[in-house]
């Protein structure tokens, strides 16, 4: 095979997986974000249920405060009672004492059932406080494997950066330049392999005759359709990682 085609192929070989690295690396604070969103969720549900439980106490605190007030009417009312002379204003007081009475009764009922909300709301708290610091132990745990899978593939991409120049200071300037252009114009894919007398970067079909001449040569040909540089593989030969299109 030509020397320069060689080349090429490994040069591919190597950029495809580069552009995978970075492909990754790029996605990395996207996956991050979907926790973030999960995490702050999380966190506005806890607040919610403390702010409702706090909104539940205040209502319980006044009802207590009219409870006290109504008391003090009532035995106020009571002290009076024994002043009073006739038989028709003792009905009349009476009367109004119970008016208080029923009216104590029902706020009693209030904060009864205002305790009890405030029971369930407490036991809520609980359960959306664990479920926030759980979702926050998750988010950490991710944000740092996230992190060690980001330093990962940068130590990775400079290996292959490195492997890269030692490759490209060797392929000659015009085909370098050639395949840079190609590189850039065709989605990260400028040699592919062909197979059937169909160019596998475009998917369209190569000539007879150039389909012999790229076998029984292996020099450097390229698509007239896509201008991507081709290469035939013998059995013996492993086909370089790339992507079609
Ligand atoms: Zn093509």
């Amino acid at each position: 095979m030509n020397e320069q085609l060689k080349l090429l192929i490994g040069l591919q070989e190597i950029d495809s997986v580069i552009l995978t690295i970075a492909e990754g690396i790029e996605l990395l604070p996207n996956k991050l974000e979907k926790g973030r969103t999960i995490l702050k969720e999380a966190g506005a549900a806890f607040e919610k249920i403390k702010v409702k439980h706090e909104e539940a106490n205040s209502r319980k605190k006044k009802k207590e405060s009219d409870l006290e007030e109504i008391q003090g009417k009532i035995n106020k009312l009571k002290s009076k009672g024994s002043e009073i002379k006739t038989n028709r204003e003792y009905e009349a007081h009476l009367k109004e004492v119970k008016t208080f009475e029923d009216n104590k009764y029902q706020i009693e009922e209030e904060i009864l059932s205002a305790m009890e909300t405030l029971d369930s709301l407490s036991k809520d708290i609980k359960k959306e406080e664990a479920k926030f610091k759980k979702t926050e132990e998750n988010f950490r745990h991710e944000e740092k494997l996230l992190e060690e899978e980001k330093n990962r593939l940068h130590s990775e991409m400079e290996v292959f950066k490195i492997k890269r120049k030692d490759i490209a200071k060797r392929v000659n300037e015009e085909i370098y330049e050639k395949y840079m252009n190609l590189i850039k114009s065709s989605g990260g894919l400028a040699v592919v392999q062909t197979q059937s007398e169909i160019c596998l970067g475009c998917h369209t079909n190569i000539p007879p005759q150039l389909y012999n001449d790229i076998r029984s040569t292996q020099d450097i040909f390229n698509c007239y359709h896509c201008n991507r540089f081709l290469f035939y593989l013998t059995t013996d030969e492993t086909a370089p990682g790339g992507k079609g299109k």
